[in-house]
């Protein structure tokens, strides 16, 4: 048996982070918050952490690993109380400590305050210049700067003093915040990374990044939590603190690409559907003659099933995934990427054999995994391959949560197409247009951020803050 490549968790952008919260007395809110976290596993898999309050503290169970690998049903059962919030983290090269999984818990003598949080604040460095002498960080993580900004910021309450805060904060945040009576949820003014409010049956409202973790928990979608938008959840039920004007919008257009999962709901557009509609538009703007479409399985799939459906030409399996690799697997050391390039994928050898066959993938960052898939179905006899990408060039560095090499590690940044082909191996490349991609999410433009396509960033990033930096 002839085990292959690169691992496309490795060689595609990494989303920081999934977040969730609840409030809702009466329920197991812990347990809720373990299935929820469960279900945003794909947004961060080096740790994951539970908060709940009881009314008098804060508890915490945080660890390195998978949710189910940091969890057991003593951990789970040692967290009681009416409220949570919960996090699954990816950390960038160095930053795997347990110091920086979240949520991140401030004690201001009696006062406690903790945080999750999905994104990237730029400014950071610059924040900590600000914060009082006493101040003594705990972490190397942004979210701990952005707590201590809060809470030096002016208001009566954690949520006037948050309203107050986002003119300090540059960035993406999307954010659940836990204190020892009320879970506060809110969203930066450019409204980067998604998060939605849900409901369950007993009237408990929860907080996540994506509707996913509704399904999984049962619970019904509210609505999403508006841009600038500063959300209370207490027993008075759900209130709208307050909402800082957004100048711009400027939604993470490769959620759909990569980062989410194929059946959530994003602005109302299904991701799925997303993806399909990317693959049967590349099927138009570059179309080429072959005896089966594949995937890079799983985020290539339902592209591909677009693609296939587009152009007629059959829709095949010639990649069998691994589903069962754990967390060493997905460590950025580059030691453990080079084992784990052998054990993600097996080709299925007999129906590559003498086939012309069309991959599709949703990105190309390094190269890497793409040139491995190539060299290994052109080894099974394979008579062409032709790459079809989903998404355009990834040219430029994400600030804003997403976990991408330096610009000169982007393949895409200092090689054109025709180079890239030729790099990779395969018969022919293509990836799908800007507005292609645009076009398939049903969204204006101008409330997208396409910034890694085109470098067009929505606010200045000169000597911005990168995670890979600090955190
Ligand atoms: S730069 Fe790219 S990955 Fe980052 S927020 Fe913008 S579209 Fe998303």
């Amino acid at each position: 048996m002839l085990n292959i490549i690169g691992s496309k968790r490795l060689e595609a952008l990494k989303d920081k982070c999934g977040i969730f919260g609840i409030y809702g007395k009466g329920e197991d809110v812990a347990r809720i918050s373990f299935f929820g976290l469960y279900s945003l596993q794909h947004r961060g898999q080096e740790g994951a952490g539970i908060t709940v309050t009881d009314g008098r503290r804060l508890k915490s169970v945080k660890g390195l690993g998978l949710v189910p690998s940091v969890f057991d049903k003593a951990k789970i059962e040692s967290l009681t109380g009416f409220a949570a919030i919960g996090h699954t983290r990816y950390s960038t090269t160095g930053g795997n400590k347990l110091c920086n999984v979240q949520p991140i818990v401030l004690d201001f003598g009696p006062d406690q305050f903790a945080l999750a949080h999905n994104g990237n604040i730029i400014n950071a460095m610059e924040l900590i210049k600000t914060l009082p002498k006493t101040v003594k960080l705990e972490s190397t993580s942004d979210t701990e700067i952005m707590g201590h900004v809060i809470k030096n910021s002016p208001g009566r309450t954690w949520e006037e003093k948050i309203l107050n805060s986002f003119e300090k904060l540059q960035g993406a945040f999307s954010m659940v915040a836990l204190t020892k009576n009320k879970l506060l949820v809110f969203r930066d003014t450019f409204g980067f990374r998604p998060l939605v409010l849900g409901k369950l049956n007993g009237g408990a409202y929860v907080a996540c990044s994506e509707t996913c973790a509704l399904d999984t928990i049962g619970a019904r979608y509210v609505r999403d939590v508006a841009p600038g938008e500063v959300i209370i959840v207490d027993e008075k039920g759900f209130t709208v603190a307050g909402r800082v004007k957004s100048k711009r919008k400027s939604f993470c257009l490769f959620e759909y690409v990569y980062l989410a999962r194929p059946d959530s709901i994003i602005n109302k557009q299904l991701v799925h559907q997303v993806r399909q509609r990317s693959g049967e538009l590349l099927s138009y703007e570059a179309p080429v003659a072959a005896d089966m479409v594949v995937a890079v399985p799983d985020s290539g799939t339902s592209a591909a099933i677009g693609y296939s459906k587009a152009s007629g030409i059959p829709y095949g399996e010639v990649l069998i995934k691994n589903r069962y690799i754990g967390r060493t697997f997905i460590q950025p050391e580059h030691k453990i990427r080079e084992m784990g390039v052998k054990i993600k994928f097996n080709p299925l050898r007999q129906i590559v054999k003498g086939k012309r066959i069309i991959i599709v993938d949703d990105s190309i960052v390094r190269g890497t995994t793409i040139k491995k898939i190539v060299k290994v179905l052109k080894s099974c006899g394979a008579k062409k391959i032709h790459v079809r990408v989903t998404s355009p060039p990834v040219t430029d560095p994400c600030y804003f949560g997403i976990d991408t090499p330096d610009k000169n590690q982007l393949i895409a940044s200092h090689m054109k197409v025709k180079q890239i082909e030729k790099h990779i191996g395969a018969d022919s490349l293509a990836f799908l247009s800007l507005d292609g991609l645009i076009k398939a999410s049903r969204l204006k433009s101008g409330i997208l951020c396409s910034a890694c396509f085109d470098g067009r960033y929505p606010m200045p990033v000169t000597g911005g803050f990168r995670k890979d930096v600090f955190e």
